[in-house]
């Protein structure tokens, strides 16, 4: 018998998130990360938007998403003494008659009006202003030393850079070294390009930058959006993200990335501040070609899995894709059929 169920590669929000559904479970798991600060789970903003885009489109099936992961932090919070999530709705500044028409037509369907508040300037017409509500903010840095601790405490806890080509996987399980177990999941986030197993999922690594910064004289209490969201972090501190970059795509911020984020500062706070730049940071998100996460068992190698795809949404959509496909390892209970990786076979 094999000394782990579960070997997880990649601690990133994918796989601890995994780490922790399959603890909860009663399973014995084992992560390795390499814990780089320019992960894109490190570098996020943390944002949980249930309603989002130009289009303001719906985040996904947000009555499984949202209770998912609300439940999934308070949790981790109540184990670990730590403050992760900030319920809290977004002020949304509206950029004009486009996104005014798509306000009117969301707020007329029921499946939109519970998370589009009414307005808060302007009209019904003509909103100026707008809460999103149900979502929050994850500090998703303190998150993942949560759930290091809890993986670190409940099962084994590696850091280190993993090979997948050293990964040995046949009828007795995953082997990487002296770590056994019986299946692999992989959650390597956008290096997952180089995986001998899923290099041929369909993911486009697009980059985003962040710049975190203070403001002295105050900032709004709740994250203020307009193209880009200006996060309030307490204390004077903010962080403003991101920018979306599908052609220079590595972990390193720019000049031109950091003004185009402090270049939004004026309309999302209505007058030029005075700022004071104290990170600014860039990292790459695992973006799946159709919108949808990737989860799944390799379609002839059953003992390798993997967990990706979350795009630009991995706070708000990782724990409740963590948790189908970690029933669907224990259980066999069935993915969803959007976010199966069965979905794109014929490429394996
Ligand atoms: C600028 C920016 C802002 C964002 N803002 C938000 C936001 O506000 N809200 C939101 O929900 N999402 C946001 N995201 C998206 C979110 O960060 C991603 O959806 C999520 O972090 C993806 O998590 P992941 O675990 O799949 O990948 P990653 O975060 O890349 O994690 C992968 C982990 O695996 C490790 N790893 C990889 N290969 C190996 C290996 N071979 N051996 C050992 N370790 C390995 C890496 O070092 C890393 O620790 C943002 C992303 C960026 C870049």
């Amino acid at each position: 018998m094999n000394e782990h169920d579960f070997l997880i590669v990649g601690g990133g929000l994918a796989g601890s998130l995994l780490a922790l559904a399959l603890l909860e479970r009663g399973w014995r798991v084992a992560l390795v990360d390499q814990p780089r600060p320019a992960s894109a789970s490190r570098v996020a903003a943390g944002l949980l938007t249930p309603i989002g885009g130009r289009r303001l489109t719906r985040a996904g099936p947000l009555e499984e998403l949202l209770p998912a992961a609300i439940g999934t932090y308070r949790r981790v919070e109540e184990r670990t003494r730590r403050a992760l999530l900030r319920e809290v709705d977004t002020l949304r500044l509206c950029r004009g008659p486009e996104e005014a028409g798509h306000y009117r037509r969301r707020r007329a369907d029921p499946d939109f009006r519970p998370y589009l508040g009414g307005p808060l300037a302007g009209s019904e017409e003509e909103p100026e202003a707008y809460p999103v509500h149900g979502g929050g903010v994850l500090d998703t840095e303190t998150f993942l030393e949560a759930a290091a601790e809890i993986v670190g405490d409940r099962g084994t806890l590696r850091r280190g850079v993993v090979d997948p080509e050293d990964v040995m996987v046949g009828p007795a399980g995953a082997a990487w070294g002296e770590l056994r177990a019986d299946r692999v999941v992989f959650c390597e986030g956008y290096r997952v390009r180089e995986n001998p197993w899923f290099h041929w999922l369909p993911l486009t690594p697009v980059k985003g930058e962040v710049v975190g910064g203070r403001l002295p004289g105050g900032l709004p209490e709740r994250p203020v959006n307009r193209k880009v969201t200006l996060v309030p972090r307490g204390d004077q501190a903010f962080l403003l993200g991101s920018t979306f970059d599908r052609h220079q795509v590595d972990e390193i911020p720019t000049h031109a990335g950091r003004e185009e984020l402090l270049a939004h500062l004026p309309a999302l706070l209505g007058e030029r501040p005075e700022v004071e730049v104290t990170e600014h940071r860039a990292g790459i998100r695992p973006a799946p070609a159709d919108h949808h996460p990737l989860l799944g068992c390799h379609p002839r190698e059953p003992r390798a899995c993997v967990l990706n795809g979350l795009g630009a949404r991995g706070a708000l959509i990782g724990p409740y894709y963590a948790e189908r496909l970690a029933e669907h390892l224990v259980d066999g209970a069935p993915l969803p059929p959007k976010a199966d990786i069965a979905r794109f076979r014929e490429r394996a």
